[in-house]
């Protein structure tokens, strides 16, 4: 079946109106959770031979997200879905006025690498839930959970609903040629770009989760073995391969040395050593040479630029690091944490905001007024006060970025609402109809008007 093929069918299928059953997607938002619980085994198999993600990352960041999410469309999606009474004014009265959730349709999903199956199933479990047919696109650069999913998905949906087609730019390319009712794309700007010009072209809506440089600004008023603890861990966690990874520091000079020594400790305590069978790989070759790249030998503090035969970078931590430097220039998605410094708090927010906005920014002090200032001063997607990555675990916030990090968001309901077109409707009765817009036009009626209308 070609790629068109496959579309039309789902586009039948959406128009049997199936999908509007609120059972049937809280059935396939069922069958979807059965299929990965059943076969666990192998998606920590895949991963684990993909880039050598834990059994115990694997569940923390990708499975127990995906369960979470099912579970909460299953519980709510009936509440979503339903029709939301709106206010009428007085010019429409008698009558009432209501919005409509519907699905937009048969939807494309393309996912990124560095968290394949949560950046893949998360979107196409809100389009379910809202209603939609999703062909899913996972991202061809782990190939065996790329396969693991299309395997587990096509043997077990119907392609008329739910589909995976496997590939790289020529399929993404091919597909993009065909018209869908919404497409959700996760991945890195230049790419972003690439599919909001071929949605245009049908006019398509996108949602696009993008990247960018994501900074923590510390003060020097905060518990630095908490901050070091936490970042140390946002920013290493899957080899720093984490779109809102904590891309770089900037912590105020005087607690510098301090900082550096707490981030060193946490290191060594962590399991994320060259060694460690926890330690997540760079996932290949192209990645781990860009990586290598940024690491100016003389700046290292902790690390080094590891071992290209078992694609493994150590934490590799940078001192005396300035915007002009090469590991500022671009995303580093890769275990590599710049410390820059600032000595007021000023300075630090006019340096992040000469860079794109962020799709996460990190805010680390005990300064009430400081927190509020960066709150107001700086556009970033989403982020979080004294902590860092976590913000991400949160069903009731939107997770998405702004500017060049990326339109729109998801999770939870706001996923729903993602996939979802709001159809308004003014529903009137037979009772009466007023004379006053209608012509002939007088004075009077003008009169009368502005009084109702204001
Ligand atoms: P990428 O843009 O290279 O690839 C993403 C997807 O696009 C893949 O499925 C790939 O097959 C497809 N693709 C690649 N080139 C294409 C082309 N020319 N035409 C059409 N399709 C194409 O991104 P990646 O390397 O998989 O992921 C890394 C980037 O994604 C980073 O910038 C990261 O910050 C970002 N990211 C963002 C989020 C988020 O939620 N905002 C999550 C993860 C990753």
């Amino acid at each position: 079946m070609n790629f068109q093929e496959i579309i039309d069918l789902q586009r039948q299928f959406f128009n049997t109106n199936t999908t509007k059953n609120i059972s049937f997607r809280i059935q396939e938002l069922k069958r979807l959770k059965g299929v990965l619980k059943k076969n666990e085994a192998e998606l920590y198999e895949s991963i684990y031979k993909d880039f050598k993600k834990s059994e115990f990352e694997t569940y923390t960041t990708e499975l127990s997200i995906i369960y979470h999410e099912i579970d909460l469309a299953i519980k709510k999606v009936k509440k979503w879905a339903r029709k939301k009474k709106a206010s009428t004014g007085l010019t429409n009265l008698p009558g009432k006025s209501y919005i409509i959730p519907e699905p937009f349709g048969t939807v494309l999903v393309i996912g990124a690498w560095n968290y394949p199956y949560q950046l893949s199933l998360c979107p196409a479990i809100a389009a379910i839930a809202a209603g939609c047919t999703v062909v899913l696109k996972p991202s061809e650069v782990p190939s065996r959970t790329s396969a693991t999913m299309e395997r587990l998905i096509n043997q077990n949906f119907d392609s008329s609903f739910f589909k995976v087609i496997e590939g790289g730019v020529k399929e993404t390319t091919a597909l993009l040629d065909i018209k869908f009712d919404k497409i959700f794309f996760t991945g890195s700007v230049p790419v972003g770009k690439i599919i909001y010009q071929a949605a245009a072209k049908h006019l398509t809506p996108v949602t696009l989760e993008l990247g960018g440089k994501s900074p923590a600004i510390i003060t020097k008023d905060i518990n630095i073995d908490m901050t070091a603890k936490r970042l140390v861990w946002g920013k290493f966690l899957n080899a720093g391969q984490t779109c809102i990874a904590p891309d770089y520091v900037m912590v105020e000079s005087s607690i510098k040395d301090a900082f550096l020594s707490a981030v060193k400790k946490h290191i060594d305590k962590s399991d994320y050593h060259v060694d460690n069978d926890n330690y997540t790989q760079i996932v290949n070759d192209k990645n781990f040479d860009r990586l290598v790249e940024m690491i100016e030998e003389e700046k290292i503090y902790v690390g080094s630029t590891g071992n290209k035969e078992e694609r493994v970078i150590p934490p590799t931590v940078l001192r005396d690091v300035d915007f002009s430097d090469k590991v500022m220039q671009d995303e580093i998605f890769g275990p590599i944490l710049p410390v820059l410094t600032f000595d007021t708090i000023d300075e630090a927010i006019s340096k992040v905001k000469k860079l794109s906005k962020p799709l996460s920014c990190y805010i680390f002090t005990k300064n009430n007024a400081v927190q509020k200032k960066i709150l107001n001063e700086i556009s970033f997607g989403g982020g979080a006060v004294n902590d860092a990555v976590m913000h991400f675990t949160e069903q009731t916030l939107p997770f998405g970025g702004v500017g060049d990090s990326g339109i729109g968001n998801y999770h939870g309901k706001f996923g729903f609402e993602t996939f979802s077109h709001y159809k308004s409707v003014l529903q009137k009765p037979f009772l009466i109809e007023p004379n006053l817009k209608y012509p002939p036009y007088s004075p009077t009626k003008l009169k009368w008007l502005k009084r109702i209308i204001g």
